[in-house]
């Protein structure tokens, strides 16, 4: 902890600490940071927690659900911790991309392409969302019913 002495340090953050967006910057780095370190999913994407792996590439995750909820049942997930589906920025659209050709890719290799499937993302408490770091089920291998519940 000696560098929190360091006088270049010091100066480094007296300096910038009257400024707003700087410390929102810093206060929101260590709340990912904290986060992450308790994310189930971002566990997964590090090798702490094992998966039934389907997919992997250095953006996307892809792996069996736990308790899944048809035949098949996949949770197609970006590596970076996103907390929902509206933290998304301009920045992941590349990435939004990638999970989307991932899910038609599992899809199309487990033989529902052509059937169909469904593609949920469960969003914040009403929506149903109990792991927050942003995910896509990809469900099938039976007939979807309609409204969802
Ligand atoms: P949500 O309810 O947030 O939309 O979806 C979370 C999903 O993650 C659930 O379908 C749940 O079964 C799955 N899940 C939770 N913990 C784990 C885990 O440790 N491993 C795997 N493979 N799936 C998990
Ligand atoms: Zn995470």
């Amino acid at each position: 902890m000696n560098w929190i002495h360091n006088p270049a340090f010091r100066r480094f953050l007296l300096s910038n600490f009257g400024k707003k967006q700087f410390f929102w910057k810093i206060v929101s780095f260590v709340l990912r940071f904290l986060k992450m370190q308790s994310c189930i999913f971002c566990k997964i994407v590090n090798g702490e927690i094992s998966s039934r792996k389907v997919y992997e590439d250095e953006k996307v995750l892809a792996f069996h659900d736990i308790n899944p909820q048809a035949p098949i049942h996949i949770l197609v997930i970006p590596k970076k911790h996103i907390m929902t589906i509206r933290e998304v920025n301009e920045d992941d659209k590349d990435l939004l991309f990638s999970i989307i050709k991932t899910c038609n890719k599992i899809a199309d290799d487990m033989g529902i392409g052509e059937k169909g499937f469904r593609i949920v993302v469960n969003t914040n408490p009403y929506g149903g969302q109990t792991v927050y770091h942003l995910h896509f089920h990809l469900i099938g291998g039976r007939q979807m019913r309609w409204p969802p519940g």
